[in-house]
């Protein structure tokens, strides 16, 4: 069966049309500027040919869809004869809310009930309903599924996802920790599970997705029950630009003495924070901030010293929450890539009997056991998928 995999952010949209059968892309491809010019990068990866661009105004993400559309079915660069070969489309939607612990068929309810999470991402969720919207007009015939970020972590217990707020602000605001990336925390503990060759119903295993934005999960015997991301994705380590987990109180200080307002500053904890602050702006990304390690530069040493830290210190933590491990996995881009990385972070974990294996360690973005045949703990890298993973869902419940 051939799905379609919708990503729809405010002014761009990515989409992977995968084949459930082989788990195969057949194309892949993002369109940007959705609203300001518009255009559209198509790969017909079936086709074995090179990425297209196309440049044509798109003012609203209807005409990326139907862009995308045409792309697919296009002589030369298509790699489907018509429309009617999508029996399906996922749909990526950031916030479900308490409302959804699994993806579900979108239906108008289902609609609404997103709808009224759009407070909790105010960014993110009315852009995935966009899309949604715009893939009804154009396939209307098409059965479409939601797959949320926060559906996998709905299982933590009251006691993980609580905060020392009092209790009223959950009750009225909802208020708690939600935890985000969970398609992949999912997608990633299954196939940990497999590599390491432990039944995942009987197992414990951490997550370490690390990649611009970056979050660690503890996930017993299958289920999450807790991430560092808390009621925001700004939550748990630093990251390319955010700053994680701060004492609150930093916020009003800096407003003083910055005289800055609220906005002004959760900018900066968003966008100008995390590695990216830390060395200096140098960069948010762990290739540059790897170079300028290279040339003796100290303050991207820092930043990359800080972040391996904090993660061996979630790690840690939930060694303590799962009350032992026996699988731990690096998966995103700095996690699949970055050997140094992994290495600073394993070395924080000797302790737990983690021993390294270097030369396995030099591996990237491949599935690799990077620990040593006698470490007490088997450590991977592996990679995610989070479309292949949307797909797997959508043809799951239709
Ligand atoms: P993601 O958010 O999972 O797409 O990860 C993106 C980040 O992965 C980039 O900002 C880089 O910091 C990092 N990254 C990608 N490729 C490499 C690489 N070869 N070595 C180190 N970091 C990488």
């Amino acid at each position: 069966m051939k799905v379609l995999v919708i990503n729809c952010g405010s002014s761009s949209l990515k989409y992977q049309l995968i084949d459930s059968e082989t788990e195969k892309p057949l194309a892949s491809g993002l369109c940007e500027r959705i609203g300001i010019d518009g255009r559209l990068v198509h790969k017909p990866i079936a086709k074995g040919l090179d990425k297209v661009t196309i440049e044509a105004e798109m003012k609203t993400h209807e005409t990326a869809i139907k862009m995308v559309l045409d792309a697919l079915t296009h002589k030369e660069h298509g790699v489907i004869e018509n429309l009617d070969e999508i029996k399906a489309v996922g749909h990526r939607v950031v916030h479900g809310g308490e409302k959804f612990a699994s993806s579900v068929i979108i239906s108008e309810e289902v609609i609404e009930a997103i709808e009224s999470c759009n407070e909790l991402a105010p960014l993110h969720n009315p852009a995935n309903l966009i899309g949604i919207r715009a893939c009804q007009a154009a396939l209307p015939n098409v059965p479409m599924v939601a797959v949320f970020d926060t559906a996998f972590h709905q299982t933590m217990p009251e006691k993980a996802f609580l905060y020392g707020l009092p209790l009223e602000y959950y009750e009225k605001y909802k208020i708690r920790r939600y935890g985000f990336h969970g398609t992949s925390h999912s997608f990633v503990s299954q196939e940990l599970a497999k590599a390491a060759g432990l039944d995942i119903k009987n197992s414990k295993l951490i997550v370490c997705h690390l990649g611009n934005g970056s979050s660690i999960s503890a996930v017993l015997n299958g289920k999450s029950i807790d991430t560092s991301m808390g009621f925001t994705p700004l939550a748990g380590v630093l990251m390319g630009t955010r700053s994680g987990d701060i004492d609150p109180a930093i916020i009003e200080y800096i407003m003083k003495k910055e005289q800055k307002d609220i906005d002004a500053t959760m900018k900066l904890l968003n966008k100008d924070s995390g590695v990216y602050g830390l060395s200096r702006n140098i960069s948010s990304d762990f290739r540059d901030l790897d170079q300028a390690y290279r040339e003796g530069n100290k303050a991207a040493d820092n930043a990359v010293q800080t972040f391996c830290y904090q993660v061996a210190k979630y790690v840690g933590a939930y060694v303590a929450a799962l009350n032992g491990v026996d699988a731990i996995a690096f998966t995103a881009g700095v996690g699949e890539n970055d050997g140094r990385v992994r290495e600073l972070v394993m070395a924080q974990l000797s302790y737990l009997g983690i021993t390294i294996d270097k030369e396995a360690n030099k591996t990237r973005g491949e599935e690799k056991m990077i620990s040593t045949k006698d470490s007490k703990i088997k450590v991977y890298i592996i990679p995610t998928n989070e479309e292949l993973a949307i797909a797997r869902e959508t043809v799951e419940l239709i």
